[in-house]
């Protein structure tokens, strides 16, 4: 009698107790939401004066203005870039911390993507006399069900870093074809430069929100500290992993795989093999 009494009380202290978490984990995600909420609704107010801000320093630069002009409009534009960028970041990573985000599966040329990245950013590459070059397995089959825009995203930000911190080098963007077993391809990703490269103490920190390399890296190069939270937490998205290996003054390697559906439209093309 006496154990059954401790027992129910001891059941009655468990209930109270979770019920205290309960409305501690309630009251966490109240919280978070709010803040998720304010954030969004701030870069969005942030961002239409600021494309007001923009496209009229992008007309005044097309009037030819005088030297000092010129200068102060360089700067401005500077500045609405860097913010522009800042606050598309934060919305990403906000969007992506929230569970905001989504897979959005579609059929896609997968060559074609990797080509037309290449294309979009042959003028910055220029910019800093690099060499970049894409090198595609041709095994890799060409029509792929996927997330494009996700995986624009996270190489677009790789290929941007390693043109950024890489001068009078190679850049180059390798995929090839890990494993083919129909209808699943996994395809693994390089993004490979010879540039500056990242001390071994920060290989791991840099993925991390508002982390960069070094103050002298950051004082020369600038940037927000974002984009590599945001392709890590992409990749993961994905169902993949990001992977760095690098040495400071020869370059650095971004790795990731990522596995895709064949699509229907290749399947017409190369159907499975029949055994
Ligand atoms: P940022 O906008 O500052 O470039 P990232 O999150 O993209 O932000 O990168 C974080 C830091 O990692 C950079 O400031 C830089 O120090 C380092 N980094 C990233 N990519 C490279 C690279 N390809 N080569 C050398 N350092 C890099």
């Amino acid at each position: 009698y006496k154990n059954n009494i401790i027992r129910n009380q001891s059941n009655l202290l468990l209930r109270e107790k979770n019920k205290e978490l309960e409305i501690a984990k309630d009251k966490a995600e109240k919280a978070s939401r709010a803040r998720s909420e304010f954030l969004s609704t701030v870069s969005h107010e942030l961002r239409t004066p600021l494309n007001a801000i923009n496209g009229i320093t992008h007309l005044l630069l097309e009037e030819k203005p005088k030297k000092t002009q010129m200068d102060y409009l360089s700067s401005l534009k500077f500045s609405g870039d860097y913010l522009t960028k800042f606050i598309n970041e934060i919305l990403e990573i906000n969007k992506i911390e929230s569970h905001n985000i989504e897979i959005e599966y579609t059929s896609f040329n997968v060559k074609q993507l990797l080509t037309d990245i290449q294309n979009s950013l042959k003028e910055l590459a220029f910019v800093n006399n690099n060499n970049f070059t894409l090198e595609i397995d041709p095994a890799i089959p060409d029509y792929l069900i996927g997330d494009p825009t996700k995986l624009s995203q996270i190489i677009l930000n790789l290929i941007n870093n390693a043109l950024k911190f890489t001068k009078n080098g190679d850049v180059s963007i390798i995929a090839k074809l890990e494993t083919l077993e129909h209808p699943t391809a996994t395809l693994y990703f390089e993004i490979t430069d010879t540039g500056i490269g990242i001390p071994e103490d920060k290989l791991v920190s840099v993925f991390d929100s508002f982390s960069q390399g070094s103050i002298e890296v950051n004082r020369k190069y600038g940037g927000t500290g974002l984009g590599l939270t945001i392709v890590k937490k992409l990749t993961q998205i994905l169902g993949g992993q990001i992977e760095l290996s690098s040495v400071v003054g020869q370059g650095s390697t971004f790795s990731f795989a990522l596995a895709f559906k064949i699509s229907e439209e290749q399947l017409a093309i190369e159907p499975t093999p029949k055994i």
